[in-house]
């Protein structure tokens, strides 16, 4: 069999940037889209992989398909896009992912299917595979293709009801409406989305292209139920009466503390207030701006504290600052995220903890008193230990702190009702198919695995609508 070796000759290119200081006026996003040559010379550099290799198949190779949550078929439709048919390439692409054009925007493709490619480890560089996905998505929706939400086939009687319309949520949705199954969504909130649309600001992902899947889910028979919180046990009994099955999808909503002294003082944020509150204003639902002209520190080194700095600028503060107690090469996020903030003015303070905040007679933050911290190496353990640095201490003047410290489930009291049981990080527990202890109810995305992917709740999503898909249709 002939080798192909284009990926030697051709470079691996990544989608443009708008230049910093215009993207830093506005939430519009950061990257281009690939056009259709980009795309198609890009997707030259593919070896066409096996797809027939699954996540658990002991393999020496590691392969696109074997880092992705949803074994995507990639090789399949990158193939397509190189031969230009965008229709086959979007049937491909649409089979295993509920939203590619969503997941192309917001996987960490570097340790996920790219950090798989087998051309990753060679000094070219991987496929770019999430960029092609996007181009290859939009360029079917510009063509006027819809994905596959069941409109062509014969409706069942069976109906399940969804709680949380987030990733984990979108996705159940998706292969349940395909199969004919109705679905009725509740949603707390004014919009639809979860994390998506309230908490990835516009920067990252296009609100619209969210906004876009639900619109086409409605046209499909998704019964979306906005501003409808379940937080009672009487509401679970009438489901239990009224669905063949429920999936509970309400992520990890908690907002983890830091425990410093004052923190609970007049200007101490958690991210999510500030990042809905950010993303409220871009729905223009008109909110005061409370970052403007203000000096902003924001304490975390992920990446909800880089999408809270990089909001900050774009909110016009005077300074944004980011605390991170370790170095710069041990930050939890992306790297691609930090270059961004770094390029749009945001200052890192490494190696630094956080000690107390710093209060005026108002109870308002005036600042944050830090301390410097150092790695040391520990004998037979991987991770170096961090020590503080005594008498190290210093003034970080501010007048707003953001908490991004990370985020932890919540039980509802309704879960008892439910006969749904619970791990000790309040996680609801669920066994390979995503059934929880009730038979009838099954969980996924952060509410089970606490904070984590957009991709893994999709594919949580996407294995629970299969296995009610089975229950419902024996
Ligand atoms: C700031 C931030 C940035 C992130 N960036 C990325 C990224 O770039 N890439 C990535 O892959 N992941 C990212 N993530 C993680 C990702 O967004 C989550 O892992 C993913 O959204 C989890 O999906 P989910 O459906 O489980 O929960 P969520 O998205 O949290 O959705 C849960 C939904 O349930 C609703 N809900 C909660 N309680 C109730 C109730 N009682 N009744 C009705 N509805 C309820 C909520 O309003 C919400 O809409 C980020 C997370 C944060 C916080």
């Amino acid at each position: 069999m002939k080798q192909n070796k284009a990926y030697l000759t051709i470079k691996k290119t990544t989608p443009k940037k708008r230049d910093a200081q215009k993207r830093i006026t506005d939430f519009n996003p950061t990257y281009y889209i690939f056009n259709k040559d980009e795309a198609q010379n890009q997707s030259l550099r593919c070896l066409k992989c096996p797809v027939d290799v699954l996540k658990g198949m002991t393999s020496e190779f590691s392969f696109c398909r074997t880092g992705c949550p949803l074994e995507n078929k990639i090789p399949l439709w990158i193939e397509q896009v190189k031969n230009g048919n965008i229709k086959e390439a979007f049937k491909y692409s649409n089979e295993t992912s509920p939203f590619p054009e969503i997941l192309g925007m917001v996987c960490p493709q570097d340790v996920l299917c790219q950090g798989a490619c087998t051309i990753t480890q060679t000094e070219t560089g991987s496929v770019t595979i999430g960029a092609i996905e996007v181009y290859l998505n939009e360029q079917a929706f510009k063509m006027g293709l819809i994905p596959d939400y069941g409109q062509k086939i014969e409706k069942t009687t069976k109906k399940v009801a969804i709680i949380g319309s987030g990733p984990a949520g979108m996705s159940c949705a998706t292969f349940l409406l395909r199969a004919g199954i109705g679905v009725d969504m509740f949603e707390k909130s004014d919009r639809p989305g979860g994390l998506l649309t309230y908490g990835i600001p516009n920067f990252k992902i296009q609100k619209d292209v969210i906004l876009r899947r639900f619109n086409w889910m409605q046209e499909a028979g998704l019964n979306l139920h906005l501003n409808t919180d379940i937080s009672n046990s009487k509401q679970i009994k009438n489901m239990l009466d009224n669905y063949d099955a429920i999936f509970v999808a309400l992520g990890a909503p908690k907002s983890k503390n830091a425990n410093l002294k004052n923190e609970d003082a007049h200007g101490v944020y958690h991210v999510m207030d500030i990042l809905k509150h950010a993303q409220k204003r871009v729905f223009q639902d008109f909110y005061e701006a409370i970052l403007e002209d203000k000096n902003i520190v924001v304490i975390g080194g992920g990446d909800s504290a880089m999408d809270a700095v990089r909001t900050s600028v774009r909110m016009n503060a005077k300074s944004v600052r980011c605390v991170y107690r370790r170095d710069e090469h041990s930050m939890p996020g992306s790297r691609k995220e930090v270059i961004n903030a770094k390029e749009e003015g945001v200052i890192f303070e490494f190696n630094t903890a956080p000690k107390e905040v710093i209060v005026n007679e108002k109870y308002n933050v005036k600042g944050l008193i830090c301390q410097k911290t150092e790695l040391v190496e520990v004998k037979g353990q991987k991770r170096k230990k961090l020590n503080v640095i005594q008498d190290s201490d210093f003034v970080l003047e501010c007048d707003i702190i953001i908490l991004a410290l990370g985020f932890d489930n919540f039980i509802f009291p309704w879960y008892d009702t439910a006969e749904i049981n619970t791990g000790k990080w309040g996680e609801i527990i669920v066994d390979e198919n995503k059934r929880t202890s009730n038979r009838r109810i099954f969980a996924g995305g952060d509410s089970v695995r606490g904070a984590d992917l957009a991709v893994t709740a999709a594919a949580d999503g996407r294995k629970a609508a299969y296995t009610i898909i089975s229950d419902l249709t024996q």
